[in-house]
């Protein structure tokens, strides 16, 4: 019984800690959506199509036939890792500058679409964890479970904040939080698939929980 499992919520919920043990546990497949998302910004920024207060929304679509995303498991590390055209960008999408200019990269209807296809194949006939923002309410309205993984803003940029220095990139506290704000401002306004909870959908508050607790919880729901 191969069923497909949405973990929809805010940035830096941790929802994609959860979703690759899960995915783990269950012998199903992970699939990051924002990594896809991240992917074609990077491309963006590569070829000068956005920058500080300029986006060239029509040559990003035009080019969107250009632009080949793709995943391959890294056995080392127990999950698949995104590629951009041939191109592992696993470590490089993951920029606070890259995170600056994500979400306005997602409010583009046909980079939406063409997402959103490709990750309907993804699933087919297989198990499948997904995390995302849309994945209940677009990709998967069909899931049989579905989450909404909540946590404070101030929480949310502490870990994405530790795991940006530990990792060494040089970043400051307050650029990480207004960057988790602006992103949940612009995705849960955007008029194309905004960020929401499906009707359906579990909330997780996990402010108060650690990683072990918030995957019990997780995987109990998923394996009845
Ligand atoms: O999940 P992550 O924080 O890496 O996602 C980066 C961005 O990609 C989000 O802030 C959002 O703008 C966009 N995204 C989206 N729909 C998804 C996944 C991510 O719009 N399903």
């Amino acid at each position: 019984n191969k069923i497909t499992i949405a973990i929809d919520g805010f940035s830096s919920t941790g929802k994609s800690t959860v979703a690759k043990r899960l995915a783990k546990a269950l012998g199903y497949i992970y699939v990051d959506s924002g990594a896809m998302y991240r992917a074609v910004t990077l491309y963006a920024m590569q070829n000068d199509l956005i920058k500080k207060d300029c986006f060239d929304k029509q040559q990003l679509i035009a080019q969107l036939k250009d632009i080949k995303i793709s995943f391959k498991f890294n056995e080392e590390l127990g999950f698949a890792e995104v590629y951009l055209n041939g191109q592992n960008v696993e470590k490089t999408i993951r920029t606070l500058e890259v995170s600056q200019f994500v979400s306005q990269v997602a409010t583009v209807s046909e980079v939406r679409e063409q997402l959103v296809f490709q990750q309907q194949n993804l699933g087919k006939d297989k198990g499948v964890v997904m995390d995302g923002r849309d994945i209940g309410t677009v990709v998967f309205p069909e899931a049989k479970l579905k989450l909404f993984m909540t946590a404070s803003a101030e929480q949310r940029a502490q870990r994405r904040y530790d795991e940006l220095i530990e990792r060494g990139d040089d970043v400051k506290f307050d650029d990480v939080l207004k960057n988790v704000q602006s992103r949940d401002h612009i995705d849960s306004t955007r008029e194309d698939s905004p960020l929401m909870k499906a009707e359906d959908a579990i909330e997780v508050d996990n402010s108060n929980l650690n990683l072990d607790e918030q995957f019990e919880l997780i995987y109990n729901l998923a394996k009845d």
